[in-house]
């Protein structure tokens, strides 16, 4: 490691390197309306995903770097092969304080005691809707019994603090919000709602579609009264909330109201690109640096860097980051979906399910 990093490190706008999601598969086996819209999607080819190995050599560099919080995601990480065995390499690694996965809940069930065992901390599961019909309508899969089963699986594996997310849209699932509170109350999970995001993948977004986080609290204080503000957790992006009775659930408002200002989080998709911010259309190649040939097309051939080469290169480029995307899609007088469908077809690492929710 270069001998005068300070400590922590801080981008332009005060930020540290602090959370970082790892990509472990681009595929996935769900195509919900707000993510992967689309019929067809040209995947990564499999030969050109970084292997465990290099993804633990390049979360040991992060961790050095200051990375303390890690969330496995993709596409939908249990589609990884042996997923857990990357978790149970991961654990070796001291400096990383929460060890956790998103995941659609789809193989959840049958994979939750491995990966409680292999030593996952979290496991946040995404379910939208309660409705069976509904749920093949929003996702264009049948697999709604499948994900219900994660809950109760992760629960007898030994989860604690297991959070449901579930994507607002209106005209689909909104006026689901009550009866979904209640079901995480019943299967002791917080619920957190996401407002619908105009990220990459989204390519039918709009903000008729967007239900805003006043609007989801008006909408459950009609049902439930008075809702207080609750405790924050950390840097967590949620802003938390308590029912009368106690409940507490979160909502993330990315959208109408971004949290860019405290963003420590980073995102590196599976073939080792890594991007500073949600939103950047340009990322920095590091499996280029691991192996000497590059992830995106544009770029040339070089020769394999050592850690702490890259370790600079991470530096650096964290120093220079003043991405603030949400904020300033959310200043804007006039929003559509931010990038359209060829554009995601010639570059794939700009899609949401290539570079990790
Ligand atoms: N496949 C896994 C899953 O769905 O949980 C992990 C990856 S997925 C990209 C991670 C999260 O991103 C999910 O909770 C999903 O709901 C969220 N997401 C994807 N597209 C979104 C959008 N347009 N707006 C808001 N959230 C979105
Ligand atoms: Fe849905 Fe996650 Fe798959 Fe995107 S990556 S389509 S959010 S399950
Ligand atoms: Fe962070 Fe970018 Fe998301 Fe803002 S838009 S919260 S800077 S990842």
């Amino acid at each position: 490691m270069p001998a005068n990093l300070p400590v922590p490190l801080r981008d332009r706008l005060g930020r540290p390197l602090e959370s970082l999601r790892l990509s472990v598969t681009d595929r996935c086996n769900l195509r919900c309306l707000y993510c992967m819209p689309e019929e067809d999607y040209v995947w990564l080819p499999r030969q050109e995903l970084l292997s465990f190995e290099e993804l633990v050599r390049l979360v040991d560099i992060f961790t050095e770097l200051g990375v303390t919080r890690l969330r496995l995601t993709g596409g939908e990480p249990l589609l990884r092969h042996n997923v857990d065995r990357l978790v149970a390499m991961l654990t070796q690694n001291p400096r990383i304080m929460d060890l956790a996965m998103t995941t659609n809940g789809v193989l959840f069930a049958e994979q939750a005691e491995t990966l409680k065992r292999a030593g996952l901390g979290r496991v946040t599961i995404s379910l939208d809707t309660l409705q069976r019909e509904r749920f093949r309508l929003m996702t264009r899969r049948d697999e709604h019994d499948r994900v219900l089963s994660a809950f109760g699986a992760a629960r007898r594996a030994g989860f604690k603090g297991t959070k449901l997310d579930a994507v607002v849209m209106r005209g689909e699932n909104d006026g689901e919000l009550a009866d979904l509170i209640e079901f995480g109350h019943k299967n002791d999970v917080e619920v957190r709602f996401i407002e619908y995001m105009d990220v990459l993948g989204a390519t039918k977004w709009s903000m008729a579609k967007v239900v805003s986080r006043d609007e989801m609290l008006q909408r459950l204080e009609e049902r439930y009264g008075k809702i207080r503000p609750a405790a924050e957790t950390s840097s967590a992006p949620a802003s938390r909330f308590l029912l009368p009775d106690g409940t507490v659930f979160g909502i993330i408002a990315s959208t109408t109201s971004p949290f860019c200002r405290t963003c420590d989080r980073s995102r590196i998709t599976a073939d080792g690109v890594w991007y500073r911010c949600l939103y950047a259309t340009n990322g920095t190649d590091l499996r280029k640096l691991l192996r000497g040939t590059a992830a995106t097309a544009n770029a040339s051939r070089g020769a394999a860097k050592s850690d702490s080469d890259i370790a600079s290169v991470i530096a650096e480029a964290w120093r220079e980051r003043e991405d603030r995307g949400a904020e300033e899609r959310a200043s804007r007088n006039h929003r559509e979906a931010f990038i359209g469908i060829e554009e995601l077809r010639r570059d794939p690492h700009l899609e949401m399910h290539t570079r990790g929710g």
